[in-house]
C-alpha cells in the first residue's frame, strides 16, 4: 500500500499537529473541562489527531455566543452582506479543497475522487445559499373578507440552529449545515460526528477568515451521547438540523419536544433500485455497481437493495459481480484506489454481523462477504464488495440499513409485485428506475413511496433539487427553495386602513 504520509500535502500536516480547539465566539478555545478524544485513521488505525470533547458546558457557552450574534446584529444584516461572506467562505473552501479532501479522506476513508467531488459540492452549495440570502420574502395577502386591510406575510430568521452532522461525507453535510441557516440570518452552533471532526473544524478556521462576526458560527466537538444531548436538550437553541441515523434521530425529534424546537431530520434508508428488462444494461448495471459502491456504501441514498426483472437477472448478476471483483481497494489517498475503507472497526463489525445473519437466513453470497485477504489492506478497516442473493424482504440484510458495500439482489416479474416490495420498508428515502418505457418511468414515479425518485441515473441530486426523507427516513426537507424556507418563520401582519 502507497505510504500515506508521503501524500499528505503540507498544510494538512501542520493543521494535524497539536490539539485541536473548539471555535466559540469567534475564538478557539480548550473544552472547558479539558478532556480529549483521538481522530483515528480508518486506513491504519493510528491516531490522527486529538480533539477536545466537549459536554454541556462547551455548547452553553456556544449557544449564549450564538444568541449574542444573533439579537446583537446578525439577524438584521443586510441580505447581500449575508451573500457576502457566503461567498467569501465558498471561494476559500475552493482554495482549499485539497486540504479539505485529504482531511475527509483520512477521517473517513473516501477515495480522493468521492471525497473531493462531496468537498466541490460544499463549494456549489455555499454559492447556492449565497443566492438565495438576497431572494427571501413574504406575501401581500388579498382577505377573504375583504375590508379595507392590509394584510402580508413576511419570513424571518428562526435564531440559535443546533446543527448536528453525520460521518459519511463530513466538509459536504458540515456546509450544508451552514449555508442555508447562514444565508436566511440565524446564527449556529455546529457539531461534526466525533469520527470526523478534523474538515469541519478546518472551515471553522475558512469562516474565521472570511470575517463572519464571532459567535455566528460556533463549532463544539465531542459525543453524541453527551454534546449532542446537551445540544438537542437546550432551551435557548430555537431549531436542529440533523443529519444522521433515524435512531437517533427519534431521540432528537423527542428530547426537542420540551421547548418544542423547530427540527429537520435527514435520516436513513434502504433506498430500492429497480432494472426492467428493457432498461440499457450497459448504463444500468454500471449504475447499480456505484449506486452501492460510491463512498463504501456509506451513503444513507445508496440503492441497497437491487430488484432484477426475472428474465434479465442472470445476466445482471454475472455483470454486477464481474465488476465488484475488478474493484480496487487501497489507501484512500492512492488516486488508484476506487473503494477505501469503512469508516471504524466498530463499522465493519456491523457490516460482518449483516453478513453472518444473511449467511444464517439462507443467502447466496455471490461475491465478497469478508474482509480482502491482502497484508497491504489488514490493519484499515476494509471489506470486500459483497452481493448478496436468495433473501427476501422478511430478512435482516433486505430491510434494514447496513451502511456497507453489501447489495442484496432481487428478482421480480411483475410491475405490480415490484411496486409492492420497493416499499414494503420503514424508510423512504431514494429510490431508482431503469427502463426505456414511459409508461413503466411513470407509473414507478407515481407508485414510489420515496422523497427521491431517480429514472436511468443513480444519485441525481442538486442544490435545486430538495432531498426529503419520506416515512422514517426523515423530517422536512433539505436543500433547494424548501432547503431554506425551513430555516425561516412566517409572520403573518394585518393593518387596519380606517
Ligand atoms: P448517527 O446518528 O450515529 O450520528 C449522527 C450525529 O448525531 C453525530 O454527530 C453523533 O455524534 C450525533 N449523536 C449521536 N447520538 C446523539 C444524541 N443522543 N443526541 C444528539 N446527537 C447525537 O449517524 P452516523 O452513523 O454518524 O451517520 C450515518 C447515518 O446517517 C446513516 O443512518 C445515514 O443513512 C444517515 N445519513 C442521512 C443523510 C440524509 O441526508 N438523509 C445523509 C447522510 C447520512
Amino acid at each position: 500500500m502507497v505510504n500515506t504520509t508521503l501524500l499528505i500535502n503540507e498544510k494538512v500536516q501542520v493543521f494535524l499537529k497539536g490539539t485541536k480547539e473548539m471555535f466559540i465566539d469567534g475564538k478557539w478555545v480548550p473544552a472547558v473541562n479539558g478532556t480529549l478524544y483521538e481522530s483515528i485513521n480508518p486506513t491504519t488505525n493510528e491516531v490522527l489527531a486529538k480533539i477536545y470533547e466537549g459536554d454541556e458546558q462547551d455548547v452553553d457557552l456556544a449557544v449564549k455566543a450564538a444568541r449574542r450574534a444573533f439579537e446583537g446584529g446578525w439577524k438584521k444584516t443586510a441580505p447581500r452582506e449575508r451573500a457576502r461572506l457566503l461567498n467569501k467562505l465558498a471561494d476559500l473552501v475552493e482554495e482549499n479543497l485539497e486540504e479539505i479532501t485529504q482531511l475527509d479522506s483520512l477521517e473517513y476513508g473516501g477515495t480522493l475522487a468521492v471525497a473531493g467531488g462531496f468537498a466541490q459540492n460544499a463549494v456549489h452549495h455555499l454559492r447556492y445559499y449565497a443566492g438565495w440570502a438576497t431572494k427571501l420574502y413574504g406575501e401581500t395577502v388579498e382577505l377573504t373578507g375583504g375590508g379595507n386591510i392590509h394584510a402580508y406575510t413576511k419570513r424571518e430568521p428562526l435564531g440559535v440552529c443546533g446543527q448536528i452532522t453525520s460521518w459519511n461525507f463530513p466538509a459536504l453535510v458540515a456546509c450544508w449545515k451552514l449555508a442555508a441557516p447562514l444565508a436566511a440570518g440565524n446564527t449556529v452552533v455546529l457539531k461534526p460526528a466525533q469520527q470526523t471532526s478534523l474538515s469541519t473544524l478546518y472551515i471553522g478556521k475558512l469562516v474565521e477568515q472570511a470575517g463572519f462576526p464571532p459567535g455566528v458560527v460556533n463549532i463544539v466537538t465531542g459525543a453524541g451521547s453527551k454534546l449532542g444531548e446537551a445540544i438537542t436538550s437546550h432551551p435557548d437553541i430555537d431549531k436542529i438540523g440533523f443529519t444522521g441515523s433515524t435512531v437517533v434521530g427519534k431521540r432528537i425529534m423527542e428530547k426537542a419536544s420540551d421547548s418544542l424546537k423547530k427540527i429537520t431530520l435527514e435520516l436513513g434508508g434502504k433506498s430500492p433500485n429497480i432494472i426492467f428488462a428493457d432498461a440499457d444494461l450497459n448504463k444500468a448495471v454500471p449504475g447499480a455497481i456505484t449506486a452501492i459502491l460510491m463512498n463504501t456504501g456509506q451513503v444513507c441514498a445508496a440503492g441497497s437493495r437491487l430488484y432484477v426483472e426475472r428474465s434479465v437477472y442472470d445476466e445482471v448478476k454475472e455483470k454486477l459481480v464481474e465488476i465488484a471483483e475488478s474493484f480496487v481497494l487501497g489507501n484512500p489517498l492512492d488516486p488508484n484506489a476506487q473503494m477505501g475503507p469503512l469508516v471504524s472497526k466498530a463499522q465493519v463489525e456491523t457490516v460482518e454481523k449483516y453478513v453472518e445473519q444473511a449467511r444464517k437466513d439462507g443467502a447466496n453470497i455471490l461475491t465478497g462477504g469478508k474482509r480482502p485477504e491482502n497484508p497491504e489492506l489488514e490493519k484499515g478497516n476494509f471489506y470486500l464488495p459483497t452481493i448478496i442473493e436468495g433473501l427476501d424482504e422478511n430478512c435482516q440484510a433486505v430491510y434494514e440499513e447496513i451502511f456497507g458495500p453489501v447489495l442484496c439482489i432481487l428478482p421480480f416479474d411483475s410491475i405490480e409485485e415490484v411496486i409492492e416490495r420497493a416499499n414494503s420498508t420503514e424508510y423512504g428515502l431514494a429510490s431508482g428506475v431503469w427502463t426505456t418505457n414511459l409508461q413503466t418511468a411513470h407509473t414507478m414515479i407515481e407508485s414510489l413511496d420515496a422523497g427521491s425518485v431517480w429514472v436511468n441515473e443513480y444519485y441525481l441530486t442538486d442544490d435545486n433539487i430538495p432531498l426529503t426523507g419520506f416515512k422514517q427516513s426523515g423530517v422536512g426537507s433539505e436543500l433547494g427553495l424548501a432547503g431554506i424556507e425551513a430555516y425561516t418563520k412566517v409572520k403573518s401582519v394585518a393593518i387596519k386602513l380606517g
